[in-house]
């Protein structure tokens, strides 16, 4: 996990944008909110599958690195690879937090935390905003 220089390959006007999300999604992946706990459509889902991001679609997270934090937010522990999203440092809380956005069109996803003890392979909680995601379900 570091930070490097976002090579954004999806590039649109903030009108554009506007134009594409409704509201509350502009404002999470656009302006970096956070959307409440507890309230979105993926935050308990086990449905097998990708999730690709909401503003570009490309694949960002895998539902076998999804698991049960309670946090409010859907949470990973690994995203589906390193190069699909790039990490930001933010203080807009006050203190330091890593923040996840999309690689490919650099949009906010949510927050990456660790050492919390969660017991997964990384020891990461990738927090990330449902609203942000599109589930994609496997086959059957
Ligand atoms: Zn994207």
């Amino acid at each position: 996990m570091s930070e490097k220089a976002n090579e954004v390959r999806v590039l649109k006007t903030e009108a554009e944008w506007r134009a594409q999300l409704n509201d509350l999604e502009y404002k999470v992946l656009r302006q970096a909110a956070t959307e409440p706990p507890h309230v979105g459509e993926y935050t308990d889902t086990k449905t097998v599958g990708v999730y690709r991001c909401k503003a570009c679609g490309t694949e960002l997270f895998r539902s076998e690195t999804k698991f049960d934090s309670h946090c409010g937010w859907p949470s990973f522990y690994a995203p589906l690879a390193e190069d699909r999203v790039v990490y930001n440092t933010d203080h807009l809380l006050g203190y330091p937090r890593t923040e996840v956005r999309c690689a490919t069109c650099d949009s906010h996803l949510g927050h990456v935390f660790e050492g919390e003890g969660y017991g997964t392979p990384t020891d990461q909680r990738y927090c990330i905003n449902s609203i942000a995601l599109d589930l994609e379900p496997a086959e059957s």
